[in-house]
């Protein structure tokens, strides 16, 4: 199936306090993000009308705009009706929520102090069908050449476009080795997570996940850890490095848009992806959303 351009799509939009139609969400090209990178976001995913853990994304969003010192001058509340009321004007059952916050054009210096704080929240209706057939398969990742920058060279627990600059490298490189995603390691070869996931490894049925201090701690990560801790399985956060890779049964990404998913192989490392455990996670998670 072709995709529509983004801008070519119909809805609408709710920007800087109005709704507009879909195709006017327009922006001027010497806007402070654009060049900077000066933008945060969330991705929230809609199940049967309703946005999951959107208080949480909130809550990350105004985080993130903190980190890179944005003013979001709108409440938890009120952004939350706002996101479910964008839900209900675009008739969206199963979905994707993008809200966003950046620096606009009234400036071009870096700092960009000057610059407004824009915010907009758009959602979509999406299709699983393609990511079910890699859910049974399992998810083929390599290992980028890529270094996840360490702690203190990134704001990592924000949501900000300027990480996904490398996300996307990490990505295209794993796609020209024919792999769908790589995960990258640290400055002492411990494995952080993928291009936009969060990793889980099993082993004699107890979870291991690295401890998040360089990479985001995702929402789904810590949706997981809960359903272990309430299922009595062991889950131990700690520093992974690579070399361990071989001693593991199975393993799984997790994220918003991809849920939980098997991982087939890392680089000539089989996994289980019909593991048990993994499969007891799948499922607690969709009675959760
Ligand atoms: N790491 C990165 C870099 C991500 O983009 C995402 C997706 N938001 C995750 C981890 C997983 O986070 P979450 O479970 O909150 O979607």
């Amino acid at each position: 199936m072709t995709q529509i351009p983004f801008d070519k799509r119909d809805g609408k939009i709710w920007l800087n306090g109005e709704i507009i139609e879909w195709r006017d969400a327009k922006t001027h090209i010497l806007t402070h993000a654009l060049h900077y990178g000066s933008s945060v976001f969330e991705g929230i995913r809609i199940y049967d009308g309703k946005p999951f853990k959107l208080h949480e994304h909130l809550v990350r969003l105004k985080h993130s705009a903190e980190v890179l010192g944005l003013n979001i001058d709108y409440t938890l509340e009120e952004l939350g009706e706002i996101a479910t009321k964008q839900i209900e004007l675009n008739g969206i059952s199963n979905g994707y929520m993008r809200p966003f916050a950046w620096r606009g054009p009234e400036e071009m210096l870096i700092g960009g102090q000057k610059c407004t704080t824009n915010i907009a929240i758009a959602v979509w209706k999406t299709f699983e069908e393609s990511r079910s057939k890699l859910r049974e398969d399992g998810i083929r990742l390599t290992i980028s050449n890529w270094i996840k920058p360490q702690k203190g060279s990134s704001p990592y627990t924000a949501k900000a476009a300027c990480i996904y600059t490398i996300a996307t490298m990490v990505k295209n490189e794993a796609s020209l080795q024919d792999f769908d995603d790589a995960i990258m390691l640290d400055e002492k070869k411990n494995i952080t997570e993928a291009s936009t996931s969060n990793i889980f490894f099993v082993k004699n049925n107890e979870l291991h996940t690295p401890y998040p201090d360089c990479f985001l701690n995702g929402i789904t990560r810590q949706t997981v850890i809960a359903l272990a801790s309430q299922n009595d399985i062991k889950v131990y956060e700690r520093f992974i490095n690579q070399d361990e890779i071989e001693s593991f049964d199975a393993a799984f990404l997790t994220g918003t848009a991809i849920e939980i998913m098997p991982i087939k192989c890392i680089v000539d490392k089989e996994f289980e992806t019909t593991n048990e455990l993994i499969k007891f996670i799948s499922s607690e998670y969709s009675k959760l959303v």
